[in-house]
C-alpha cells in the first residue's frame, strides 16, 4: 500500500465522484493529497476526514479551475503545505447534454473553460512546482470524446480536445521526466451522473447493453487505474488514452 509514498498530489474536483475516490486511493497509497473543490466545502472536508481518519494526509483547497488566479492560489497553498508537487490529476469537469440548437455561448464556454482551459492553467502551474525532478499528469477525459452521444457535441469536443493536449504534451515534455496520460471513463455512477439524469435512464440501459462487462462503472474503477498511472508501475507509459469503461463499444 505504498505505491505513492511521500508523493504530493493535487486532485482537482475531488469533493465528489471520481475525484473524491482518486484522492482517497492516492492517500491510501501514501500520497499527501490536495483535495480541490469549487463550491462544496463540506463534501471536500468529508473527503479529507476519511483520509485522515485512515492515517493519511490531506488538505482541502477551494479553487475554480477555470480562474487563473484560483489556480495560482491552489498551487501556492500546495507548496506551503507540502513543499513540492509530484502528481496532478485534472479531474474537475462538467457535462451538459443539450441539442445543438440550445447550445449558447455561455454553455459552450463554461464547458470549455472548466474542462479544457482549467487543465491548461493547472498544467502550467504544475510545471513550475515539478521543477527539474519531473512529475506526472493524469487527465480525466471520457469515452464520450471517442464515441460522442447525441446532444453531447460540445462536452465530447472538450474531452477530445483534452486528449489532444495529452498527446501533444507527452511529446513536448520529452526529456523532462514528465509523464502525461488520459483516462477515458465510460458511464460512472457519481453525484454528477445522477444529477445529469444518466443513472437509471434508458441511455444508461443502452450503454450497459453495449458493455461486455455488463455494468455501469463505480468511481473506484477509475481510481485504481489512476493509482497505477501515477505510480512507478506505469514508468514507461506516456501519451496514452486509456479507456476504463467495461469495454463499451458504442451507443
Ligand atoms: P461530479 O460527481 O459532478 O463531481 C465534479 C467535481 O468537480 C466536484 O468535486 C466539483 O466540485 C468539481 N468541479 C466542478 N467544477 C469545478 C471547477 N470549476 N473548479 C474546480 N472543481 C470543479 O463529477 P464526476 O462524474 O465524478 O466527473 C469527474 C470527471 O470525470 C469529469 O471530468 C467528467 O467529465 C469525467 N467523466 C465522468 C463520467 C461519469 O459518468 N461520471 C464519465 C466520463 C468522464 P464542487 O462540488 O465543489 O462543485
Amino acid at each position: 500500500m505504498n505505491k505513492l509514498k511521500n508523493k504530493v498530489a493535487i486532485v482537482t474536483g475531488a469533493s465528489k465522484g471520481i475525484g473524491a475516490s482518486i484522492a482517497k486511493y492516492f492517500a491510501a497509497e501514501g500520497a499527501n493529497v490536495v483535495v480541490n473543490y469549487a463550491t462544496s466545502k463540506e463534501d471536500a472536508d468529508k473527503v479529507v476526514k476519511v483520509i485522515t481518519d485512515n492515517g493519511g494526509t490531506a488538505i482541502a483547497v477551494q479553487g475554480d479551475v477555470a480562474k487563473e488566479a484560483d489556480i495560482t492560489r491552489l498551487f501556492e497553498e500546495t507548496k506551503n503545505a507540502f513543499g513540492a508537487l509530484d502528481i496532478l490529476v485534472n479531474n474537475a469537469g462538467i457535462y451538459t447534454y443539450e441539442p445543438i440548437e440550445q447550445v449558447s455561448e455561455k454553455t459552450f464556454l463554461r464547458q470549455f473553460n472548466i474542462n479544457v482551459l482549467g487543465p491548461v492553467f493547472a498544467i502550467q502551474a504544475a510545471l513550475k512546482l515539478f521543477g527539474d525532478k519531473g512529475g506526472n499528469i493524469i487527465n480525466i477525459s471520457s469515452e464520450a470524446g471517442k464515441t460522442p452521444l447525441p446532444t453531447g457535441s460540445v462536452y465530447s469536443a472538450t474531452k477530445a480536445a483534452l486528449d489532444a493536449i495529452t498527446i501533444s504534451l507527452s511529446k513536448e515534455f520529452s526529456g523532462k521526466n514528465i509523464r502525461i496520460n488520459s483516462i477515458l471513463p465510460g458511464v460512472v455512477e457519481t453525484e454528477g451522473s445522477h444529477n445529469a439524469g444518466f443513472i437509471g435512464s434508458d441511455i444508461e440501459k443502452k450503454l450497459v447493453a453495449n458493455t461486455p462487462l455488463g455494468r455501469t462503472g463505480q468511481p473506484e474503477d477509475i481510481a485504481k487505474v489512476a493509482v497505477f498511472l501515477a505510480s512507478d508501475d506505469a514508468a514507461w507509459i506516456t501519451g496514452e488514452k486509456i479507456s476504463v469503461s467495461g469495454g463499451i463499444y458504442g451507443v
